[in-house]
């Protein structure tokens, strides 16, 4: 495995539209496992391939890492609790309600803000194997996080969705980001 680099903002691949996995290979398997070595070392929660550059809708997630820990019962220690989830070519087939949260995002360092989610989604997607799988998930940290990732893989941003545009765009250009467009208009191809 290896740790990438995770694209900022102001990489144009941040705004395309991604490709769908149709072949479910060793490369797959290993873009996979590269992006959830990223994610950890970078103590992200979710990370979409095109934040390390690659335009195939592919997600990874651990809502658990690092905030949940387990007292492991035959050390008595404290443990890390892992519990990843990939998504390949997910879909959002329903949705409904809205919640409002901070978020923070990998292609953004020291930026969090409030932005606007469905409450509760139902999502179709494909696992490592290709086997299609439905989840629901559903006010909570998974739930909004799968919402970010999904939007990454249309070329959408969480600066598309603030809660208050004005706060977000004072918060964003204290960070270091200019000239963001909000909303923009993604870069369609294929
Ligand atoms: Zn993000």
């Amino acid at each position: 495995m290896s740790k990438l680099d995770i694209v900022q903002y102001g990489d144009p691949g941040l705004r395309k539209v991604t490709s769908r996995v149709i072949k479910f290979d060793k490369s797959l398997k290993k873009l996979i496992e590269d992006m959830f070595e990223t994610m950890y070392a970078s103590e992200g929660i979710g990370l979409a391939a095109p934040q390390i550059g690659v335009s195939k809708r592919v997600l990874v997630l651990d809502v658990d890492y690092p905030s949940k820990r387990y007292i492991d019962e035959k050390t008595n220690k404290e443990v890390e609790s892992y519990n990843p989830l990939v998504l390949i070519n997910p879909v959002i087939i329903q949705k409904e309600g809205q919640i409002i949260s901070k978020e923070g995002c990998l292609s953004f360092p020291n930026v969090y803000f409030d932005v606007i989610r469905h409450k509760k989604i139902l999502v179709r997607y494909q696992d490592l194997l290709g086997k299609e799988r439905k989840l629901i998930a559903e006010d909570d940290l998974r739930c909004r996080c799968i919402q970010h990732e999904i939007d990454h893989l249309d070329g959408k941003l969480f600066i598309d969705k603030p809660a208050d545009a004005t706060e977000m765009k004072k918060i964003i250009k204290e960070a270091g980001f200019e000239n963001v467009s909000s909303p923009p208009s993604p870069i369609l191809i294929g």
